[in-house]
């Protein structure tokens, strides 16, 4: 097909939800560079609204942010019908056990930790996506 976008991310939205911009400017431009399409959320507050309107493939979910931490916006993600399915993956430098328990019992699907690896980013949050049609 001749499809000008960039083959590999495809058209997939991802929400990076990240209080730290340096962080945040990172992991966009990585999964820019990869063809995602990006949203961005820069506290807790701001995530809830903007799963809801722009209803992304994927939310990368730093888990302490202000308003509202990533634990308690994926607490009550993951109790909306509508949004449920969406995968969130925790991003946090805390990268103890106890974290990622908490974590994943909050309803994150999977856990990255920081600092993220560029080249394994990519590879990371692949499987939680589903193919292109
Ligand atoms: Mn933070």
């Amino acid at each position: 097909m001749d499809n000008k976008g960039i083959q590999k991310g495809s058209s997939q939205k991802i929400l990076v939800v990240e209080d730290n911009q340096d962080n945040r400017e990172l992991v966009v431009k990585v999964l820019k560079i990869n063809g995602y399409k990006v949203i961005e959320a820069v506290d807790g507050e701001e995530a809830i609204e903007k799963t809801k309107t722009e209803k992304p493939d994927l939310i990368l979910m730093d888990l302490f942010l202000p308003k509202i931490d990533g634990y308690e916006v994926t607490r009550r993600l993951k109790r909306d019908r509508d949004l449920r399915r969406i995968p969130i993956i925790a991003l946090t430098a805390h990268a103890m056990k106890g974290d990622m328990e908490k974590a994943l019992a909050a309803g994150c699907d999977y856990y990255i930790p920081k600092p993220i690896d560029v080249r394994e980013l990519p590879k990371q949050i692949k499987h939680f996506l589903k193919p292109n049609p």
